[in-house]
């Protein structure tokens, strides 16, 4: 949809509630508050509630909220107006979605069970305790979350940058996904939009020179490269000045930025170097549930930003957009070279440059991520999964234990496995587990499309020997696929495993073939040349999560100060050391 210019029509409110007191409540306690720069809208069922929707669309407002009422059902148990919120996903995806509950309804199990249910189809954003008291703040600090949730998503008001360009072309959606991640908030225009038109024209620009990126001080450039975009923002992406550090971390993803704030909280003096966006993969979660202290979940772009802030103004030097391609010992220093050629050198480096999940490549289920497709177990969707039909594609361990989670609470769970059987890829303990448990097992099989109004409700399969396809009902779909590290880059002094994931601690001495060249033993986080470390996803026997890459990240400062506090009073090595890793 084309956004809508500055001055457009303000963002609106509807209040769907059955009980006309609770309404009128609600609906005073909104205006009150938000009257001067929303409009407020009532309605008594979940009919009449996408009824006004449906006009309000076509009067182009912008709806910024949709708050129901749970009510109870004849038969006691607690129900949201069926559907209303899949039709309200539908008609405006953006619009933030509450369920209205009563103050300690959370105790009543059927009111629980709802939440807990559409939460985890996503068809809620959370639940929202009706006001009881006036003024009732925690009423409104949910409503302003929200509000500020769906004024960054949506472009309804002048941003610091606008982007026009091809609406399908894929640097378009590069450079947008870039800012995204980096959390910039940007208009985008497509190319052939009346808007989109008029900027080009009013630049004197053409298409020849898409993409193009316009700054609200005047400022234009021309299909820029992510180092040029950076350093329009103000990004540093070269080195200015003093190349010498305590300790420089790899990789400004969730262990690298925990890395970055600890390490400056503790007065070292760290660079941190990311060749991309701030957040890594977490970076790509809209919306991370399981992480601790944030109980409706938060974006992994909002995480991450916030982690980013707090480590600058802590002092971390931050260089982004290059990617680190060297890593040479030149004793007691370790130097890093990056892609644009700047070096900088510390007596520790901290390895933290993840992973990437192998992405099923099906344009219709990527577009529902989050909306009943999740990439890795996302275990903690599983308890309101009850009734639902599941699909887990994968043939590991990674996949068979998330099917087994998952049966405790699925009506059914199906695995479907590319391959034809289970025994080259997964324990024999979990296939027999999976066996006894029920769990259906589809062989030499794979994903090929699938969709939804709104949210994940059917998946095709295709049987990859006789390419016959079946369509599913699908309430859930996880996508454990793989994932790759990102070593490649790494020289070969620093051991990984066959998988290519960086062995740290114990493990490198439990290998007698990899050498270690001093007298104590690795720390647990040290890789086989004392003072490189490796955290977070990219360690071999990592727990691939966002809250333990940050443990990961936090936990190796306490190895930093003992490396640091060692090289002053000179630990003996017992072999020479290496000293080569950059070749
Ligand atoms: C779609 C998605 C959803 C997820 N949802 C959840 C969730 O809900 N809960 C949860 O706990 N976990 C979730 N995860 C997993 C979680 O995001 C990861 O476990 C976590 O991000 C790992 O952090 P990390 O810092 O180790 O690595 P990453 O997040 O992978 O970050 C590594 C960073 O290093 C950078 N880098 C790599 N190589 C170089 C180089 N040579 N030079 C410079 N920089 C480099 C990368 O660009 C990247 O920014 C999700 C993952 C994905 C993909």
């Amino acid at each position: 949809m084309e956004a809508p210019e500055p001055g457009a029509s303000r963002g609106l409110m509807l209040v769907v509630e059955a009980d006309a007191g609770a309404r009128d409540l609600i609906t005073e306690q909104l205006r009150r508050r938000y009257g001067a720069d929303y409009d407020v809208q009532a309605e008594a069922s979940g009919d009449a509630g996408l009824a006004a929707l449906q006009s309000l669309g076509d009067r182009n407002v912008p709806v910024a909220l949709v708050l129901a009422g749970a009510r109870r059902a004849h038969d006691g148990a607690e129900e949201d107006f069926p559907g209303f919120f899949e039709q309200v996903r539908a008609l405006y995806p953006d619009a933030k979605r509450g369920l209205l509950v009563d103050w300690g309804a959370w105790a009543d199990p059927p009111t629980a069970h709802l939440i807990l249910r559409l939460m985890a189809l996503g068809r809620i954003d959370y639940y929202v305790l009706r006001p009881w008291r006036t003024p009732d703040e925690y009423f409104h600090r949910t409503i302003t979350e929200f509000l500020l949730e769906w004024e960054r998503a949506t472009s309804q008001v002048r941003r610091e940058l606008t982007v026009v360009g091809e609406a399908w072309s894929q640097r378009s959606h590069e450079l947008r996904s870039l800012l995204v991640r980096n959390g910039v908030l940007h208009l985008f225009h497509a190319s052939d939009s009346p808007t989109g038109r008029r900027i080009l024209a009013e630049a004197g620009l053409s298409d020849a020179d898409l993409p193009v990126v316009l700054f609200h001080d005047g400022r234009v450039l021309v299909d820029p490269t992510n180092a040029q975009l950076a350093e329009a923002y103000g990004v540093h992406t070269h080195l200015d000045g003093d190349a010498d550090f305590d300790l420089i971390v790899v990789g400004a993803g969730p262990a690298g930025l925990a890395a970055a704030v600890y390490a400056s909280s503790e007065g070292l003096r760290t660079l941190v170097i990311e060749r991309e966006s701030i957040g890594g993969q977490a970076g790509s979660s809209s919306l991370i549930r399981n992480y601790f202290g944030f109980a409706r979940g938060i974006s992994g772009a909002e995480l991450a930003q916030r982690a980013y802030q707090q480590a600058w103004v802590l002092g971390t030097n931050f260089l982004l957009m290059q990617e680190v391609v060297g890593l040479r010992s030149e004793t007691p220093w370790h130097v890093v070279t990056t892609a644009h050629g700047d070096e900088a050198r510390a007596r520790a480096v901290v390895l933290a440059t993840g992973v990437s999940y192998r992405r099923i490549g099906v344009d219709a289920l990527e577009a529902l991520t989050g909306a009943g497709v999740f990439y890795g177990a996302s275990v903690s969707e599983a308890r309101a999964l009850a009734g639902a039909d599941v699909f887990v594609v994968g043939g590991a361990n990674s996949a068979g234990q998330a099917a087994m989670h998952l049966a405790r609470y699925a009506r059914a769970v199906t695995l479907v496995v590319r391959g034809p059987s289970l025994a080259a890829s997964m324990s024999q303990y979990l296939s027999d587990e999976i066996v006894a448990a029920g769990i259906r097992v589809l062989l030499h099989t794979e994903v090929v499309d699938g969709g939804g109004d709104g949210r994940l409700q059917q998946i095709t399969l295709r049987d990859r020997g006789s390419g016959e396809t079946s369509t599913e009902h699908a309430d859930a779909l996880f996508l454990l696929i793989g994932a790759e590290p990102h070593t490649t880059w790494l020289p070969p002094d620093i051991q990984r495993d066959r998988w290519g994931y960086v062995i740290t601690g114990p493990d490198v001495t439990a290998d007698p073939v990899i050498p270690w060249p001093l007298s104590r033993p690795p720390l647990m986080l040290e890789t086989c040349v004392p003072g490189i470390f490796a955290v977070g996803d990219v360690r071999g026997g990592s727990v691939k999560r966002v809250a333990s890459a940050v443990g990961e990240g936090s936990i190796v400062i306490s190895h930093v100060h003992q490396l640091l506090s060692e090289s002053r009073a000179n630990v003996r090595p017992t072999r020479a050391a290496t000293t080569d890793a950059g070749r």
